[in-house]
């Protein structure tokens, strides 16, 4: 495969692109990330999903805790916390100095693609990053405690309210940032990551122009089911499923990307009986480096199989 096209949000996905970083050539990968998670906290912007890929991407993320950096200090939460300050949203301080280097150069006129490309350029990353829009495009989620923007939903209500409906304020508007759809268009395959088909995935498709590129290309379009034994790894998905109505199995994901997909990668104990889709199979939990070539090869493999 020479170029592979990821859409992407942030842990879950970012588990994949690792994968598949490490067994594509370093110009064949581009992530198309969710940016619809950004938003603006004590005067800074900040993009979780575009983060948690740089420092995955870059062996800083802390894995462990499952964001944020490894080896941070807290300095700034602790004098935060000391002047009554909102602390609700954790901000380590080597995270806090990114979130502020972005937003300086945002003031300065750089758009959100071009700073993301330079810091990867900086922390080494071969990967091509890009957000889905330069543009604002934010979720939020109308839920049983009223309209929630999407981290006040996420961090500070820790996805508790049930949710009703899912919108994307500024879709409308938002244009696909640089290069976003040439790379689609120019794909070998297009993968669609573990992420939450609802808050990761589907922001992105809410660009104008990025959905249909993804229908028209003739590359295979492959999702990797983000459940494993009949749930979801980690996060809200499963809730967000059922509070959606939907039965939480593969089949409810392979019918929400109906007409996008060719084919589904998913777990070797699962199931998905959803038509015209075709099914791969692997462990698809992805714990270890080599869990996450495995699942990346095997998303891979099956792209390969529309070859012949
Ligand atoms: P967020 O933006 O940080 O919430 O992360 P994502 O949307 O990218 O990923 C969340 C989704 O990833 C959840 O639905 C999980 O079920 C899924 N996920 C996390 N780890 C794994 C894994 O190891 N394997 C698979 N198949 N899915 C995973």
């Amino acid at each position: 495969m020479k170029r592979v096209v990821v859409l992407t949000g942030g842990v879950g996905g970012a588990k994949l692109v690792l994968g598949l970083s490490r067994i594509t050539a370093s110009d064949a990968l581009t992530a198309i990330v969710n940016t619809g998670d950004d938003f603006q906290h004590l005067g800074l912007h900040i993009s979780p999903d575009i983060d948690t890929l740089l420092y995955t991407l870059s062996g800083k993320a802390n894995s462990a805790q499952g964001w944020g950096r490894e080896g941070e200090s807290w300095s700034f939460m602790a004098a935060l916390r000391e002047l009554g300050g909102e602390d609700w949203f954790q901000l380590g301080d080597g995270d806090l100095a990114l979130h502020v280097a972005r937003t300086h150069a945002l003031t300065q006129g750089q758009s959100l693609s071009q700073i993301t490309a330079r810091f990867a350029a900086q922390w080494g990353i071969a990967t091509r990053i890009l957000p889905m829009s330069d543009q604002a495009l934010a979720t939020i989620l109308v839920t049983d405690q009223g309209r929630l923007e999407f981290q006040r939903y996420f961090v500070e209500q820790r996805c508790a309210p049930a949710v009703r409906h899912i919108m994307f304020e500024g879709a409308t508007h938002a244009v696909p940032a640089p290069g976003v759809i040439e790379a689609i268009q120019s794909a070998d395959a297009v993968l669609l990551a573990p992420s939450n088909p609802f808050l990761s995935i589907d922001p992105l498709l809410a660009v104008p122009g990025i959905g249909s590129a993804i229908k028209q290309t003739k590359a295979p379009v492959i999702a990797v089911s983000p459940l494993v034994g009949g749930t979801a790894v980690k996060g809200p998905t499963a809730k967000l499923m059922q509070e959606l109505s939907m039965a939480v199995d593969n089949d409810s994901i392979a019918r929400h990307y109906a007409g996008l997909i060719d084919a589904i990668l998913i777990d070797n104990g699962d199931r998905c009986e959803a038509p015209d889709i075709v099914v791969g199979r692997c462990a698809t939990l992805m714990t270890t480096p080599d869990d996450k070539i495995r699942v990346a090869q095997a998303a891979l493999d099956l792209a390969i199989s529309f070859r012949s």
